[in-house]
């Protein structure tokens, strides 16, 4: 239970699941599902070691063989599938590598376990090749899914799972366990900036991605009062976590909707650029931001799809079309 220790919001759903083994009414596959970066691929591959655990008191034990070699990160008995590169897409050669691993028999215990998350990253071809392996369960093998947006699920897959939801953490205990976590200063605004998650707000202050985030509402300002030209914002740009920033400028433009449609300013959820938001959303109208905000999810898809986009190019694109954007605020 090191999960369910460190993490304390975890505790009722470790709970559920341990119990519904006890009692035998585990589903062959399990969906985990909740917002991302609250712990559920950790939960989940702590349950895995339970899954696996050969010793004889409390599971898992950390001392049998299979422990020590889930430890080692080497068991044979758990595949683990996830996107090669964070944000991409599962592959369905990965899946074929999944319906191969469950017609074999166990090599240490009597279970087999896959690890696979998060599922919407699977495309439909994928989605189609695992229906295969859910459809056909064999007996020593439990699939675990978890998925931070269930909806970009098959329905055929989701409902051959059984569902468990971990919520987040409250925001005093996501913000109390971020200071045990971590040294960095200003840990309210990245838990903010993280949508309260704290294990996405820890991978953020590892990444720097906090700190391109007040750079890029910096670039945001020094663009509309004229300060700095395109050029030099997307040259600091270039190096950032493209996903980040593509994700920013689609709230940005969600944020003048809200505006447009009378939600107050606390509602914002780029707050630093409320000033600038308020301005704009007074000069656009609405058929404009719609049209914004569909290149911005477009971007997002292509950065995520499998073709490797250019992704300094899906930003210098919408940086251009903001541009034009800002032409009319100030016309
Ligand atoms: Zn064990």
């Amino acid at each position: 239970m090191k999960v369910a220790t460190a993490l304390p919001w975890t505790q009722a759903v470790w709970q559920r699941l341990t119990q519904q083994q006890l009692v035998g009414r585990l589903g062959h596959a399990i969906l985990m599902v909740g917002q991302e970066g609250i712990g559920k691929r950790l939960l989940m591959r702590e349950f895995a070691q339970q899954l696996l655990c050969t010793g004889l008191d409390a599971k898992p034990c950390g001392k049998c063989a299979s422990c020590m070699l889930y430890d080692a990160g080497s068991h044979p008995d758990l595949l683990m599938v996830e996107p090669e590169e964070a944000g991409k897409q599962i592959k369905i050669e990965q899946i074929r590598k999944v319906t191969e691993f469950v017609n074999t028999t166990p090599q240490k215990g009597e279970n087999k376990v896959v690890l696979l998350g998060p599922s919407e990253a699977m495309n439909n071809n994928a989605s189609n090749a695992l229906l295969k392996s859910l459809e056909e369960p064999s007996g020593h093998v439990t699939l675990l899914l978890y998925s931070h947006q269930p909806s970009g699920l098959l329905a055929t897959i989701k409902s051959r799972c059984q569902q468990y939801e971990l919520s987040p953490p409250n925001w005093q205990q996501g913000l109390d366990w971020l200071q045990v976590n971590s040294q960095e200063t200003g840990l309210e605004s990245i838990l903010r900036l993280a949508k309260g998650a704290p294990l996405r707000a820890l991978s953020m202050i590892e990444q720097d991605i906090h700190v391109q985030y007040m750079q890029f509402c910096q670039g945001m300002l020094d663009l509309s009062n004229g300060g700095s030209h395109w050029n030099e914002v997307m040259l600091k740009w270039k190096n950032w976590d493209t996903g980040s920033v593509l994700q920013w400028f689609y709230e940005l433009i969600l944020d003048m909707q809200k505006v447009k449609s009378g939600l107050p300013e606390q509602s914002l959820s780029i707050q630093e650029l409320s000033v600038l938001t308020l301005k704009l959303a007074a000069v656009c109208d609405y058929a404009q931001l719609e049209g914004m905000l569909n290149k911005a999810i477009f971007s997002q898809q292509a950065l995520r799809g499998q073709a490797n986009p250019n992704s300094q190019m899906l930003i210098e694109t919408l940086l251009i079309d903001w541009i034009s954007l800002l032409g009319q605020a100030r016309g």
